[in-house]
């Protein structure tokens, strides 16, 4: 590959969604950064971060948005997901709560953007296997039968985080070329 091949410009808006405290901030710096925050804070939050990806040969940008913890007031505003291409939709798997909300992130998410925005439904913290309150298998039948994919991860100990993001991110690169 010559230098011209990779400055072909691949710019994807993915956004980070879901009930507050989930590890949607931890999802991100760990992916992007290679870290995590034991008691993490939502200033820890940026508005967004540009990861470079390598698909297929191709140098894919991934400009991944995290709230600043205005989800915990419902007021994750229209500009958040404005032109989003891609959404990882998160839920805890140790709070059922959490999971509960998953409908209406959804809602909210094809109220916001184009209805084929590249969707997955991240059961976030497998790490907490002793305090489990939303089966695996409940989780994957709800992104069955939503048209979404599915994957557990742990932010904690990286399980799945780089798989998550690249899972969309292929996904909408296949779409487009
Ligand atoms: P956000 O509000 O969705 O952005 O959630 P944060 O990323 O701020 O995380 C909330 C809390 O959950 C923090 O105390 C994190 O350290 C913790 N946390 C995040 N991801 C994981 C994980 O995969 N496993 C465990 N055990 N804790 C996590
Ligand atoms: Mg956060």
């Amino acid at each position: 590959h010559s230098e011209d091949d990779k400055s072909e410009d691949y710019l994807f808006k993915i956004v980070l969604i879901g009930d507050s405290a989930v590890g949607k901030s931890n999802l991100l710096a760990r992916f992007a950064r290679d870290e995590f925050y034991p008691n993490s804070k939502s200033t820890i939050g940026v508005e967004f971060q540009t990861q470079k990806m390598d698909i297929n040969g191709k140098e894919i940008k991934a400009q991944i948005w995290d709230t600043a913890g205005q989800e915990r007031f419902r007021a994750v505003t229209s500009a958040y997901y404005r032109g989003a291409v891609g959404a990882l939709l998160v839920y805890d798997i140790s709070r059922q709560q959490t999971f509960q909300s998953i409908g209406r992130w959804l809602n909210e998410l094809h109220t916001h953007s184009d209805m084929n925005v590249v969707t997955i439904l991240v059961g976030n913290k497998s790490d907490l296997k002793d305090i489990r309150e939303v089966p695996t298998s409940e989780g994957k039948a709800l992104a069955e039968a939503q048209g979404l994919f599915f994957m557990e991860t742990s932010a904690l100990d990286s399980s799945n985080v780089a798989a998550a993001f690249e899972t969309v991110v292929k996904e909408i690169y296949n779409i487009l070329s």
